[in-house]
């Protein structure tokens, strides 16, 4: 995965480099500054979901800044 593409400050979603929105939750609060990923195919199952209140499938960034 690219490093340039935008985090969520307030859900840690991985988005689309030409988004102006977060896809999750439509904050315009990305950033760039971030390290690791997850991707979470089923969150009801998984405790890394739990634990980052992760309710939809996705990618996740572990650290944002
Ligand atoms: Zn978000």
């Amino acid at each position: 995965m690219a490093s340039d593409r935008l985090v969520c400050r307030e859900c840690h979603r991985v988005n689309e480099p030409d988004n102006d929105t977060c896809e999750s939750c439509n904050s315009s609060s990305l950033t760039e500054d971030w390290a690791g990923y997850v991707v979470i195919a089923h969150p009801e199952e998984s405790q890394i979901a739990t634990e980052m209140q992760v309710t939809e499938p996705g990618a996740y960034a572990l650290k944002v800044r």
